[in-house]
């Protein structure tokens, strides 16, 4: 079976921008291949939208926002509903999509589309979720307040390893609670995400309150220092989580960066054996380990460093072909750029003394020579100074190390630098609680390997992996995109009433 072709495939596609409800064509010079990484074919070129078009789309946004956050929350809640009906009427059509662009497989796809769904499914909660506060008579006959308002235009900036999931932890979220958008998704990856702004058209979503922009650096600083965005969702590498936290925060605005990993799993010897392995090996090499939830470093506390050679015989097992193919369990990495680095960093492990258990890098797919595959590969023997793990490898690539007490597990968890997820794999209920109370990680797993929180929770990180105190999705989502408005009032229903002058500051 060859690679899915992409919807609109017959000729290369131009991607659009989405401004005041229209797709438009860019006027930019400057354009980007969207490629699919098993077969290196171009699905359609991406354009990295001038500075005039960044400015069309907040502009769209700004007169949208005039109308939209008065519209009444039952409408904004009608939209969602439609929006996750259409969701899931197209899932597996835009999941053929994701998998032709990002590399993986469908039924990853299709996980990652659902779990962006199920934020769309919490978004039509906002009655109840933008609610605020009433207190009666906090003085006579005096009642105090509180309102949950809108904040004006919020943008988000998305990474390439979930083109659905993460748009739709941003958008939904931000305009259900009365704001307007713009979004600039990865320049990677484009088209399943588009798929899903053009359904939320279809729902009801207004011209301007939606808008898309496309394009890397420039355009993310355009909209970082944009006097009229409030707000930025941003999800991707440290690097840039960190130039977009600190520039837009030094414009004045609220900024949320989810950031890279090193994500581990600590192994008890209690734990269950064959439960566990599955664990680690499904959580390193699926989705060829770039999900910033990926189960990177295994730390095997002291007999289950006897389990290192079933850990192999499993990883051994899974089968590397392209996303397309039924049967797959390990795609293609994202970009010839990604395996490169991926190699380079597989090269430096051995070069700094690690033992390669297992090699990936000589893998060939059978009618996919061309794709950026890497397979399973398992570094015993590691050590903290190793790049292989001070480094955000993001492929198919499993690190372990021994430790021979909890403790010393705990620790060393928290001196890496960074902390978005890790896991604990144990019998044990009292371990489980300590290294709950003790681990310094956003997302924690009691023998759960992705402990992504569903929507009704918030994802959170901690140190290297998020800036900013509010996450995306959940209740901090609806603090991040509104502000507090406490009001303190008093009705009189006697025109004889009269307290005299108060010069005091206290409510009588
Ligand atoms: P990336 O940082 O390269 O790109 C993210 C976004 O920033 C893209 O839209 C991209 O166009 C833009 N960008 C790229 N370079 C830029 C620059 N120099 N200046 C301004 N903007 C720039 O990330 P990626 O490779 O697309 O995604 C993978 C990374 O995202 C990994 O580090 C992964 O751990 C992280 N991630 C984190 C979470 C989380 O919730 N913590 C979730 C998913 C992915």
């Amino acid at each position: 079976m060859n690679a899915p072709q992409s919807p609109t495939q017959t000729q290369v596609e131009q991607v659009k921008l989405l401004i005041d409800g229209q797709w438009v064509e860019s006027k930019t010079t400057e354009w980007r291949d969207v490629i699919n990484p098993a077969t290196q074919q171009v699905l359609a070129r991406v354009p990295f939208a001038t500075v005039d078009e960044v400015d069309a789309a907040v502009a769209a946004a700004q007169r949208a926002f005039a109308s939209w956050r008065d519209t009444p929350i039952g409408a904004r809640m009608r939209i969602m509903l439609k929006l996750q009906a259409l969701i899931r009427e197209h899932s597996k059509r835009i999941a053929q999509t994701l998998s032709a662009e990002q590399g993986k497989t469908i039924a990853d796809a299709e996980g990652d589309i659902f779990r962006g769904l199920e934020v769309v499914e919490h978004a039509a909660s906002i009655g109840t979720l933008q609610m605020g506060e009433f207190a009666e008579n906090v003085a006579g006959g005096v009642d105090t307040y509180t309102l949950r308002q809108p904040i004006g235009v919020c943008a988000g900036i998305t990474p390439f390893n979930f083109p659905a999931m993460i748009p739709l932890w941003m958008f939904p979220m931000a305009i259900v609670c009365g704001n307007t958008f713009v979004l600039k998704p990865s320049e990677q990856d484009p088209l399943s995400t588009l798929m899903l702004v053009e359904l939320a058209l279809q729902a009801g979503v207004p011209a301007g309150v939606l808008n898309v922009v496309h394009g890397g650096k420039q355009v993310v600083d355009a909209i970082c220092t944009h006097k009229d965005i409030k707000a930025i969702s941003f999800v991707g590498s440290t690097e840039v989580g960190t130039h977009v936290y600190n520039l837009g925060s030094q414009h004045g605005k609220r900024v949320q960066s989810m950031m890279g990993a090193k994500n581990h799993a600590v192994v008890l010897p209690d734990a269950n054996r064959t439960q566990t392995i599955n664990a680690l090996v499904g959580a390193a090499f699926g989705a060829a380990g770039q999900r910033c939830m990926a189960t990177s470093v295994a730390v095997l506390v002291g007999k289950a460093r006897e389990w290192l050679p079933d850990i192999k015989a499993a990883a051994s097992q899974l089968k590397v072909n392209a996303g397309c193919e039924p049967g797959t369990d390990v795609g293609p990495v994202v970009s010839k750029r990604a395996k490169e680095r991926v190699l380079g960093l597989i090269e430096s492990g051995i070069a700094e003394g690690a033992k390669l258990e297992l090699d990936g890098r000589d893998v060939s797919v059978p009618g996919y020579e061309q794709g950026n595959f890497v397979g399973p590969t398992l570094f015993s023997g590691v050590t903290t100074q190793m790049q292989i793990y001070t480094q955000e490898i993001f492929g198919p690539v499993l690190i372990t190390l021994e430790v021979d007490t909890l403790d010393e597990a705990i620790a060393l968890v928290n001196s890496n630098p960074f902390g978005n997820g890790t896991g604990l794999f144990t019998q044990s209920g009292a371990a489980a609680r300590k290294f709950q109370s003790e681990i310094d990680v956003g997302q924690v797993g009691i023998n759960i390997p992705i402990p992504v929180p569903v929507p009704y929770f918030s994802f959170t990180g901690s140190r290297g992996s998020k800036l900013g105190d509010l996450g995306p999705y959940g209740k901090q989502v609806v603090q991040f995109y509104t502000q507090t408005k406490t009001v303190t009032a008093r009705w009189f229903d006697d025109d004889s009433v009269n307290d005299g002058v108060n010069t005091t500051i206290s409510l009588r």
